[in-house]
C-alpha cells in the first residue's frame, strides 16, 4: 500500500480531532503517515495517539524555530516528506491555515490541489464543496501528488492501533525575509467550550439575537449541550460576538453532528460553512426564512422563548 501523508494539527501536547479524521480518510487511499511539525520532543509526545489511530509512520520535523513561523515550516516539512516517501496523496485539514499550506505545497510540487473535500474514495476521486457551498463536485487530481484539504467533521475518527515507525525530517533554514514570524499568542475566549471546528455540537446566533447580551441565550444552550458557540457574519459585523466564531464562507467551516441556528436567516454564505452538519435545527420567527429549506428540524418562533426551553429540557436530562 502506498503511504498517504497527513499533516498533524496539535497544540504540542494533544493531537486535534481533525487529525484523527484525516487518518481515517487516509486509510481509504493507503497507509496513513503522519507529519508532525513542532518543537523538540513533540513527535515523541504525539506518536502513541497517532499510532492508535492508524499512523504506520511518523515523520518528525522538529526544531525550535519551526514554531516561530507561519505556514513555511509546514510546507517545507511536507515537501521533504513527499520527496522521500512519494505518497499517494497529502491530506491537510481545510482550516484557514491548512488551506494556505495546501495551496503553497501544491504550487511547490507543481501538483493538483482539491480543497473542501467532504468525501474521497479509494480511486482518489474526491467529493468537494465549491462556489461557496452552492455546488458539490466530484474531482480527481491528474497531475502530480494530489494535495487534498479535507473539511473538519467529514470523516469519523477510528481507532486502529498499529506500530508507528519514526523518521526524522531535517528542515532547511527558514529565510525570515520570506516568511511570516509569530510575534505573540493570545488564548482564545472559548473558555471550557470545545473548539468551533472540532465540536460535535455547535449553537450559532445571528442578527436575530439582537445584541451581545442576547448571545447569553446562545451560550447557555451551547453549554447545556457541551457544544461550541458560532455566529453569523451579520452578528459578528454588528459586534455581538468576536470574529473568530464566524461560521460561513468568510468564517470557519464546521461539520458537527448537531448544528443549531438561532435567529439566522440562512444566506448562502452562511450555509457554505455549516451545510455538511449531520443534523441541522433552525429557530426563526419568519416561516419563510431560507434556513428552513436546509434544516432537518425547524421551529417557527421567538428564539428567546424557544432556546431557554430547549436549554432547560437538556439540563433536566
Ligand atoms: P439576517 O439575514 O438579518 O437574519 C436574521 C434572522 O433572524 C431573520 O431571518 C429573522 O427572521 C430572524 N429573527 C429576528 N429576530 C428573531 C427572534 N427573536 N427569534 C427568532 N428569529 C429571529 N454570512 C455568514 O454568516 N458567514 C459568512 O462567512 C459570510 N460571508 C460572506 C461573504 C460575502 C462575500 C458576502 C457578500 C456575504 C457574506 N455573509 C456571510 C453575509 C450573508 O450574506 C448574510 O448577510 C448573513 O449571513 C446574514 O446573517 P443573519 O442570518 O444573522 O442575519
Amino acid at each position: 500500500m502506498p503511504d498517504v501523508l497527513v499533516l498533524v494539527d496539535h497544540d504540542g501536547e494533544r493531537v486535534h480531532k481533525s487529525t484523527y479524521e484525516l487518518l481515517a480518510a487516509a486509510r481509504r487511499l493507503g497507509d496513513p503517515a503522519a507529519v508532525v511539525l513542532g518543537g523538540p520532543g513533540t513527535a515523541s509526545r504525539l506518536t502513541e495517539a497517532l499510532a492508535r489511530h492508524g499512523a504506520t509512520s511518523v515523520h518528525a520535523a522538529e526544531s525550535a524555530e519551526a514554531t516561530e513561523f507561519l505556514t513555511t515550516p509546514a510546507v517545507d516539512a511536507l515537501e521533504l516528506a513527499v520527496r522521500e516517501v512519494r505518497p499517494a496523496a497529502v491530506l491537510v485539514s481545510a482550516t484557514t491555515d491548512g488551506k494556505e499550506v495546501a495551496g503553497r505545497l501544491a504550487a511547490r510540487l507543481d501538483a493538483g490541489l482539491l480543497t473542501d473535500a467532504v468525501d474521497l474514495d479509494p480511486s482518489g476521486t474526491v467529493t468537494q464543496i465549491v462556489f461557496g457551498g452552492s455546488c458539490t463536485v466530484r474531482a480527481r487530481v491528474t497531475h502530480g501528488t494530489p494535495v487534498i484539504a479535507v473539511r473538519p467533521g467529514s470523516f469519523e475518527p477510528e481507532e486502529c492501533p498499529v506500530a508507528a515507525v519514526r523518521h526524522d525530517l531535517v528542515l532547511p533554514p527558514i529565510d525570515p525575509a520570506a516568511s511570516a514570524r509569530v510575534t505573540g499568542r493570545r488564548a482564545a475566549l472559548a473558555g471550557d467550550r470545545p473548539a468551533l471546528t472540532e465540536a460535535a455540537v455547535v449553537v450559532s446566533g445571528g442578527r436575530g439575537v439582537g445584541g451581545a447580551d442576547g448571545f447569553k441565550v446562545v451560550e447557555r444552550l451551547a453549554d447545556a449541550l457541551g457544544g461550541a458557540v458560532g455566529a453569523s457574519r451579520a452578528a459578528v459585523d454588528a459586534g455581538y460576538y468576536p470574529h473568530q466564531y464566524q461560521v460561513g464562507q468568510t468564517g470557519k467551516s464546521v461539520s458537527p453532528r448537531l448544528y443549531i441556528a438561532l435567529g439566522i436567516s440562512g444566506a448562502i454564505q452562511h450555509l457554505a460553512g455549516m451545510q455538511t452538519s449531520k443534523t441541522i435545527v433552525a429557530v426563526n420567527k419568519d416561516p419563510e426564512a431560507p434556513v428552513f429549506g436546509l434544516a432537518d428540524y425547524g421551529v417557527v418562533g421567538d428564539l428567546f422563548a424557544v432556546a431557554p426551553q430547549l436549554t432547560d429540557e437538556v439540563a433536566a436530562r
